[in-house]
């Protein structure tokens, strides 16, 4: 790793990021609010759960509050199926490759069942192959889909792509989970409103990330159909996932979807990461690996341009998916600067 010190700003994660000042005036409201009751009976939680059902036009939209993805999405998933079941993913998400077993030991038994399409996207062909690869009785029962949206390849279903999976999952019984982490980047980058990216695509249940938007943590988990939600808050509880002063954890939520500062916030991030692909797609031995479509640039960059580039302290991944390419991820906070500052030193380091 790097022996430069490390730049206040680079491309690593989004979660790399501080907080939103949207989210922090929030914080400091519900701060200023004294004693409140413990465990989400707070009316922050009760607001943050208004503003769910107002972004998502849905009254039977419940929305509970968590730490983080892996919570989330093993809880989320943990409510879908029971220990006979499996639920199919792709062979590059999160819940495979980044939670160390955490969907299996909220809900023994279960299995992940993978598909390894182009793109970190699946497709309705692939969904029904992987079930239809399950022995009748020996195998695992699929009984849920789980889809991330943006991928963990900055790749973005569309809304066609969406109701074909959902259709396909309906047809095999399965129940749908949406990992999205960086759900507020599809958002904003396909202009859809977020109930037609959700529940009326077929979405069951959400997996919304706070984090990598600009919050100082927390992700939502968000039920669209109420029976499947039932005992979630003792889940979360046994989970180690209630939190006892829960007005912190749903009042940054108030902050974030106001006045739509999540979606201006991932607007941007996307732009910056179309300005960065921009920037270095013509320099040469520089390939982008797949389409820039959200936030994140992935790009075959030469060894020892990589070399370089970590040597003058910029940070960024090279083992997120396929193929060993630089993932140049943008936050909310990444500056045309930065980007700018990046292209040059790569164009240095490829020695033009
Ligand atoms: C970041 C991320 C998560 C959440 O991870 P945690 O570290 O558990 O908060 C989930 N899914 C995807 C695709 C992610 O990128």
């Amino acid at each position: 790793m790097p022996s430069a010190p490390p730049r206040p700003r680079h491309f690593a994660s989004d979660n790399n990021a501080g907080i939103i000042p949207e989210v922090w005036q929030a914080l400091a409201e519900a701060n200023a609010g004294g004693h409140a009751p413990g465990y989400g009976s707070d009316e922050w939680t009760a607001a943050a759960q208004a503003e769910m059902r107002r972004v998502f036009e849905r009254e039977e939209a419940f929305a509970f509050f968590v730490f983080n993805g892996t919570a989330a999405n093993s809880l989320a998933l943990a409510s879908l199926c029971d220990s006979l079941h499996g639920a199919v993913c792709h062979r590059h998400s999160h819940i495979i490759t980044d939670e160390c077993n955490a969907p299996g030991f909220f809900r023994p038994g279960l299995s992940l069942l993978p598909a390894d399409t182009p793109l970190g996207k699946l497709t309705p062909a692939a969904v029904r192959e992987v079930v239809a690869g399950l022995r009748p009785v020996h195998a695992p029962e699929a009984r849920a889909l789980s889809l991330t949206q943006c991928t963990e390849l900055g790749t973005i279903y569309s809304l066609d792509e969406l109701a074909a999976l959902t259709a396909t999952a309906r047809e095999l019984r399965l129940r749908v989970h949406m990992d999205g982490a960086r759900f507020a980047n599809a958002v904003a980058a396909l202009g859809a409103a977020p109930a037609d990216l959700t529940w009326r695509a077929g979405i069951d249940v959400l997996s919304f990330g706070g984090t990598k938007g600009g919050m100082p943590l927390g992700e939502a988990v968000v039920f669209f159909r109420e029976e499947l939600a039932d005992n979630f808050i003792r889940r979360m509880k046994q989970a180690g996932q209630l939190a006892s002063k829960m007005r912190f954890l749903s009042a940054p939520w108030l902050g974030f979807l106001r006045d739509d500062a999540w979606l201006r916030h991932a607007s941007h991030a996307n732009a910056m990461a179309a300005r960065l692909e921009a920037a270095i797609q013509g320099l040469p031995r520089v390939q982008i690996a797949h389409p820039r479509e959200s936030n994140a640039v992935f790009a075959h960059l030469s060894r020892p341009a990589v070399e370089a580039l970590w040597a003058g302290g910029w940070r960024f991944y090279d083992d997120v998916g396929p193929g060993g390419a630089a993932r140049l991820m943008c936050a909310w906070d990444t500056q045309p600067d930065d980007v700018d500052g990046f292209a040059a030193d790569l164009a240095r380091a490829l020695g033009k």
